[in-house]
């Protein structure tokens, strides 16, 4: 059975005593949906801290926004997904738009990263989704089937039935300009379907597949209606306690 889940990326946003009062205020909300895997994804520094606040929520888990393509060594400034592990956090965000777009992730190397993150026992969420112009020409379909073929066709059937994906169009995060519900929706039944060819209907469907893009708690609850969409992604509306709240407690 696939899991409901919404998993904030905050970024590069929040000190540490922001983090952890937005954590706090999360917490102590009282009105989550038990039924929703709820996941904070905050910078590396916050990640220990923010795991001991969440640590008796049953439901709230911690994620990294990041980790590296390598096991340990001499990598100045790089965070293993051992040490993310270490932490307390269970999720790493990998392949985000930004790092593909920024730090010139390849899907090879993004590829690596998922092994990293599936070795140390981390639930990788693994990003995709097209920029506007592939939009625009029609080969959105292709051009996220082949980042998925190129970073995941690798894995065994056990390790694909550890992942998380996030569909995300790029043109549609931070712009305010969300996907409709059909978009997001045939684009997730169409990966649905590519993933099933390579790992089988049964995982496929167990797959839980979030999207992202400029959700607010006035479209999530449309979007996350969807028979596809397990849920969402969300950036800048994880910043404020209300409004993530309002997004969890949108199925
Ligand atoms: C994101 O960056 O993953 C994202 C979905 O951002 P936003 O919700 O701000 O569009």
């Amino acid at each position: 059975m696939r899991k409901n889940i919404v998993a904030g990326n905050w970024k590069m946003n929040k000190s540490l005593s922001e983090g952890i009062e937005l954590t706090n205020e999360i917490v102590s909300a009282g009105n989550l949906d038990e039924n929703v895997q709820v996941v904070l994804g905050t910078p590396f520094i916050h990640l220990t801290s923010v795991s001991k606040l969440v640590a008796n929520s049953s439901n709230i888990e911690v994620s990294a926004q990041n980790c590296s393509d390598k096991t340990s060594g001499a990598y100045t400034g790089e965070i293993s997904a051992e040490m993310v592990k270490s932490t307390g956090a269970e999720y790493v965000i990998i392949g985000h738009s930004e790092r593909r777009e920024y730090f010139k992730e390849s899907n090879e190397e993004l590829a690596e990263k998922l092994n990293q993150a599936l070795a140390n026992d981390l639930t990788p969420i693994f990003c995709c989704g097209e920029p506007l112009e592939i939009r625009e020409k029609g080969t959105h379909f292709e051009y996220v089937c082949n980042q998925l073929t190129e970073s995941l066709f690798h894995l065994s059937k056990d390790e694909f039935s550890k992942i998380v994906i996030a569909y995300e169009p790029i043109w549609a995060i931070g712009t305010g300009k969300t996907a409709t519900s059909q978009q997001a929706q045939e684009m997730h039944a169409y990966l649905r379907t590519h993933l099933a060819e390579k790992f089988g209907k049964e995982a496929a469907a167990d797959l839980s597949i979030l999207y992202g893009g400029s959700c607010k708690p006035d479209n999530a609850q449309e979007i996350f209606a969807c028979p596809d969409v397990d849920g969402g992604l969300i950036g800048g509306a994880s910043l404020k306690s209300a409004d993530f709240i309002a997004i969890v407690n949108s199925f």
